[in-house]
């Protein structure tokens, strides 16, 4: 009889998860998930990442008719109207599909499906549904859910005070939205209910929105949401909400002290971050605990301090996104198979799928100075491209951050319609350790949006041709 049950067993089956545990199936071991959601591919693909962009998606398209920028491209239309039940029911079919898919992906690699909350009896152990299942290794996987702000308490169900999962699910057009915390999430929903007709302030405790981001992306991210008709309320925080009925009143204060004011909404979306999901793991069985910020603490090859044990994705410190989850499954597993999986944790981009779409990679000007970075910025606006321009996308720039002495890239940032997908270029720049020289004297096609990467490239040492 073989020594465990599985050579792998993974708690959670979210995008570190199930590719943590589809990997560790490809390489030959003997490999289980358990997961207590009723589909798989954990908060990204049920109440994240892809419903949100299917939100995004559909919003989009409807301003677009709705703004006059198909009717300006010749684009007739009748009347325009949404229909969020159609809008939701294209949402729910995109969820299903990729969920769906990530099923036959554990039956065609034969990975098991454990379904249920796993918690620790032993390191080695892990009981399900009251049942005990022993594994050589276990890589816990939990991910991240939303942080509560005391006083302002959100039931999904009511619609009213929600959070993200409940913001994914409004059945109709909130007529006022205050949405509470200018992060990503706040603005990438935000930004859904806006276009469709909401009337949306966002309420951000720090003088700038999305934190994490360079300070010029920032600065001009609050111009840009502000154009687009967001009501901005920076350096104020939410100190309490009551509802009644159908209404919430919120209480905002400045965040540097002062007098109160009230707030009247609709719905009130609460986005001001997640934290990682350990309750009920029963850690302290396996001889694990968490850092302050509640997170899983591991080496650079994912390994906890208690042998046989590994984490990986918004469980373990960095940042929350679902690439960084998904690279390190594949590491962790990689590794626990005996290869060598590896995470470079300083190139890991990060978008926000707002129109324009803001995206970086690498350090933010700010922090490569703080880390002793004589630097050399070269900045290229997106008004002075000719796809952007043609298209009618002028709101923008790329930043690209180098260092002074060498010349190599520290960090890019971009604003532009498709800045995630053109962050994609400077991730692999930075991966193959390039210079900014590199990335302009690398051949873009014309006319492409990429083509201001290679322009603001050209900037760090003062020659750009289109401006
Ligand atoms: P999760 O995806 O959270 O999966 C963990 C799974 O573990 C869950 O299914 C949970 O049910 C299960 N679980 C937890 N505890 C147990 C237990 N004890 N037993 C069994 N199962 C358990 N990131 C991006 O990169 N791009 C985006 O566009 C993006 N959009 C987002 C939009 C929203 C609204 C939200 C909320 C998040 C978004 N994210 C995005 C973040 C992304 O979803 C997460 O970073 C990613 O899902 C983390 O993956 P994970 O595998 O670590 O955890
Ligand atoms: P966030 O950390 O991006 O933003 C939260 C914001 O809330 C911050 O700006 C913070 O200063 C503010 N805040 C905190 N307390 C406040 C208070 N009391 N009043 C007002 N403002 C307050 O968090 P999020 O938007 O909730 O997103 C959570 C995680 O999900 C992020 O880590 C993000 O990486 C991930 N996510 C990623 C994507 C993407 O990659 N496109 C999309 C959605 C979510």
């Amino acid at each position: 009889m073989a020594e465990f049950d599985y050579d792998v067993l993974v708690i959670g089956a979210g995008p570190g998860g199930y590719v943590a545990a589809i990997r560790a199936a490809q390489l030959g071991l003997k490999t289980a998930c358990v997961e207590s959601r009723g589909t798989l591919g954990g908060t990204c693909l049920n109440v994240g990442c892809i419903p949100s962009k299917a939100l995004l998606h559909g919003s989009e398209l409807f301003e677009e008719a709705h703004d006059g920028t198909l009717a300006k491209f010749g684009v007739k239309t009748g009347k325009v109207e949404i229909d969020v039940s159609a809008l939701q029911g294209e949402k729910a079919a995109a969820v299903k599909g990729l969920t769906g898919g990530i099923e036959f992906l554990f039956k065609k690699n034969k990975v098991e499906w454990l379904k249920g909350t796993g918690s620790f009896k032993d390191a080695h152990t892990v009981e399900v549904e009251g049942k005990s299942y022993t594994a050589r290794n276990v890589v816990i996987a939990t991910g991240s859910s939303v942080t509560p702000l005391p006083g302002v308490e959100v039931d999904n169900d009511k619609g009213v005070i929600v959070d993200s999962t409940g913001a994914l699910a409004l059945p109709a057009v909130p007529k006022k939205m205050v949405v509470i915390g200018g992060g990503v999430i706040g603005l990438e929903l935000g930004s859904v209910w806006r276009r469709l007709g909401a009337d949306v302030t966002v309420v951000e405790f720090l003088d700038k929105l999305l934190p994490g981001m360079d300070g010029d992306v920032r600065k001009e991210a609050a111009k840009i949401f502000k154009k687009q008709g967001m009501d901005l309320k920076l350096g104020t925080k939410v100190t309490g909400a009551t509802v009644k009925g159908k209404k919430a009143t919120l209480t905002l204060e400045p965040a540097a002290g002062g007098d109160s004011e009230t707030l009247e909404a609709d719905c009130v979306l609460v986005a001001i971050g997640r934290r990682p999901n350990t309750d009920g793991l029963n850690l302290a069985a396996a001889g694990l605990d968490t850092n302050q910020r509640g997170q899983i603490e591991t080496d650079h090859d994912f390994r906890t301090k208690v042998d046989g044990v590994w984490a990986v994705g918004d469980v373990i410190p960095g940042p929350m996104l679902a690439h960084k989850a998904e690279d390190e499954g594949i590491a962790v597993a990689e590794n626990i198979a005996g290869l060598v999986g590896i995470v470079n944790h300083a190139v890991i981009p990060s978008v926000v799928y707002t129109t324009p779409e803001f995206a970086g990679v690498g350090m933010t000007e700010e922090a490569a100075k703080d880390a002793g970075h004589d630097v050399k910025i070269g900045k290229f606006p997106m008004m002075a491209n000719s796809r952007a321009k043609t298209n009618g996308e002028p709101d923008g720039f790329v930043k690209v951050i180098a260092d002074a002495k060498d010349d190599r890239v520290l960090g890019v940032w971009i604003i532009a319609s498709v800045a995630g997908t053109m962050i994609a270029q400077a991730a692999q720049a930075m991966e193959f350790g390039a210079l900014s020289e590199d990335i302009a004297y690398t051949c873009h096609a014309h006319p492409t949006h990429s083509e201001a990467l290679k322009e603001a490239a050209m900037s760090v040492r003062g020659k750009p041709i289109h401006i």
